[in-house]
């Protein structure tokens, strides 16, 4: 275990008012939404906090029903997970024994590495090529030994998304007995156009697919905990052994059952991101700026300086955003896009931190 190193969230909003006696703060750091929940979900929490002497439906009963009509899948297809986080554990602690090898792209999601070590897995990582998943890398990575490949997509810290075309033909070649866990977090944000939709997958009897999305994103739901996993019934049977049995909490179910049925406020987080996201492109192309075309909420771009001074720069005034050395991308920062006014001031000082920054 001495070879692992800790997840590192983004730091909390109240830890940097307190180090810096600051009293504004804002947070673009972990791809949250800057919106509160729908009020419909305040009212379910309101209304189930009543109940939360008893023990929470360890089978998600209501949500399970509901998310099943929504997404045109059986009951049994579901798993539910303490955040979608809790389904990466599920599928390694189901499939993964130790010595197994797990083949993940470098960088991308953090917690596939981490989870995997603390597995014992051998991990084979494969570089991105130019921000991307370099699918065919994947697949020539796969080995007898491998049992999971994990695809995020779009991923995270790029932003950047595996296409349609690239995803079937990954689908088509990859050895029947391994699991493709695609990580679909960021769903809403980047549907359309040549993005896959993959839930036909999981019918494939010559294949072993699941997908994980999540309530924390676009349901702005991140603070409950609550994914789910869309896998065949066979997979979701195997995940549904080896998971803690009250592992959604009460209030975390009635707040995503209430978050699914309000259509309008996901459709407003999306449109609200994706019209502050072309403000991000301008800032970033009138300051001679590379950043990687995103299909999520939140961008990542090359300071082309020293992004720690960059990323403590922000920090002094109150504005806390991911700084990239634990990817190993010298000199990137990912900025999650905030609300309107949030994004106006990051765009200030932002510029201030890059004018005042000298180039490498
Ligand atoms: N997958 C990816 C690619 C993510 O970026 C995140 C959130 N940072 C997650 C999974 C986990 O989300 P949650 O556990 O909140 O559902």
């Amino acid at each position: 275990m001495n070879d692992i190193d800790p997840y590192k969230p983004g730091k909390p909003i109240e830890e940097v008012k307190r180090e810096r006696g600051l009293k504004d703060v804002i947070k673009l750091a972990s791809n949250e939404n800057p919106m509160q929940p729908s009020k419909r979900v305040i009212e379910a929490i309101v209304e189930a906090a009543k109940d939360i002497n008893r023990y929470p439906d360890g089978g998600c009963f209501y949500l399970r029903k509901a998310l099943s009509k929504h997404l045109s899948v059986k009951e049994s297809n579901l798993i539910f997970g303490n955040g979608s986080d809790e389904l990466i554990l599920l599928a390694l602690h189901a499939f993964v024994d130790p010595g197994d090898e797990v083949v993940v792209a470098d960088p991308t999601f953090l917690i596939y590495h981490i989870a995997s070590m603390v597995k014992g897995a051998k991990l084979r990582t494969v570089p991105l090529k130019n921000y991307k998943y370099n699918m065919d890398g994947m697949l020539k990575a796969i080995t007898d030994r491998t049992k999971v490949v994990f695809i995020a997509n779009p991923d995270n810290p790029t932003g950047s998304y595996v296409t349609k075309e690239e995803m079937g033909s990954f689908i088509d070649e990859v050895p029947p007995d391994v699991l493709v866990f695609i990580d679909e977090a960021y769903y809403e944000f980047a549907r359309g156009g040549d993005y896959p939709e993959t839930i036909n997958l999981i019918k494939r009897k010559d294949r072993n697919i699941i997908i994980a999305r999540t309530f924390s994103k676009v349901y702005s739901l991140a603070g409950l905990r609550v994914g789910y996993g869309i896998a065949s019934e066979d997979i979701a049977l195997v995940l549904n052994k080896v998971r803690e049995p009250f592992n959604v909490n009460s209030l975390a179910q009635v707040a995503a059952l209430a978050a699914l049925n309000d259509k309008e406020y996901m459709e407003k987080s999306v449109a609200l991101v994706n019209k502050e996201k072309e403000k991000f492109y301008e800032l970033f192309t009138s300051l001679s700026l590379k950043y990687v075309p995103s299909r999520t909420n939140f961008v990542l771009v090359d300071t082309e300086r020293d992004s720690v001074k960059i990323s403590e720069y922000l920090l002094s005034r109150g504005i806390i955003v991911r700084e990239m050395s634990a990817w190993r991308l010298k000199g990137f920062v990912r900025v999650t896009i905030g609300t309107p006014e949030e994004n106006q001031k990051f765009f200030k000082v932002f510029t201030e931190a890059v004018k005042d920054t000298a180039k490498n």
